[in-house]
């Protein structure tokens, strides 16, 4: 189990499907050091001890300096401490590594390069290249928890789902100590997208269990977009890892007014889908 904290909803870039995009009117908000610990308290608090730091892709406002700041603020508290930010270079992964970053997060959303450039419309995002090879950078700068995916619903799933194993796959040829997780989120409503396809739940599932037979040993994240119900099924079939009783606005967790990034398909508290994966015969590992 691990616990997404927001440090920003600003963002330089427009996605076409995210609430955070740049053109997207919403309460924005950066929190201080000290507003960053306090959410990190509030989750030590509840038992997590991984933590997946994010932010917008905005330069000014939440700079490599600033991540480095939030890492040794909170690394501390949590031994498993990932960050799910803009694609940096080499070298700065290396100073995020040394601040305490051990895992780098980064979905190509989609594979499809022509669909790529449709939905990214501005922004450092709209470079697919840079973007594809920076889990390669990372893990040149000894940051070796990985996790790519795909978001589905963007171009076509199979396609997408394809792609992010052969990603994942590819990188411990290069890398062999490193250790590769995939996500698969479904696209959800957001602010300014609220007309979304929603994949099939068979055809959905059928794309974990493809990425299970394909990647054995690899990590299978689940998030909160997903209803509870669903999320207890796919547990039970394949994933090892999902985030439970969360916030996906910056400050949420302290109860700050500000935009989420997507609406949440499962709200259960932690303690609640702890119970429901006991009730799979599962044990829950924080
Ligand atoms: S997905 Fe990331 S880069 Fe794109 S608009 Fe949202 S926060 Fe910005």
């Amino acid at each position: 189990m691990f616990a997404p904290l927001y440090l920003s909803n600003t963002c330089k870039t427009t996605c076409t499907y995210c609430g955070f995009a740049y053109k997207n009117d919403i309460k924005r908000k950066t929190l201080t050091l000290d507003e960053a610990v306090a959410e990190g308290r509030i989750l030590h608090q509840r038992g997590f001890r991984r933590l997946l730091l994010l932010t917008g892709e905005d330069y000014v406002a939440t700079p490599i300096a600033y991540l480095a700041d939030a890492c040794r603020a909170l690394a501390g508290m949590f031994p498993s401490l990932k960050l799910e930010v803009y694609p940096l270079g080499e070298s700065d992964y290396e100073g995020l590594r040394d601040a305490g970053a051990t895992g780098i997060v980064c979905y190509q959303e989609t594979y499809d390069r022509r669909r790529y450039r449709e939905v990214h419309l501005r922004g450092m995002k709209r470079k697919y290249d840079y973007r594809l090879d920076s889990l390669d950078r990372a893990a040149r700068a000894g940051i070796l928890e990985l996790s790519t995916g795909a978001l589905l619903g963007l171009s076509n799933p199979r396609t997408d789902t394809f792609f992010a194993g052969m990603h994942a796959h590819s990188l411990p040829q290069t890398h062999p100590r490193a250790r590769l997780s995939i996500s698969l989120p479904r696209l959800r409503p957001a602010a300014g997208f609220e007309d979304v396809p929603l994949l099939p739940d068979p055809v959905y599932v059928q794309m974990f269990l493809a990425t299970r037979l394909f990647l054995p040993r690899a990590g299978l994240i689940l998030s909160t977009r997903e209803p509870h119900a669903m999320r207890m099924h796919l547990a039970s079939l394949c994933i090892t890892t999902m985030s439970a009783g969360v916030s996906v606005a910056p400050g949420g967790y302290s109860g700050a007014d500000t935009t989420e990034q997507f609406s949440l398909g499962d709200h259960s508290t932690t303690a609640e889908v702890a119970e429901s994966l006991s009730a799979h015969g599962l044990h829950a590992s924080f």
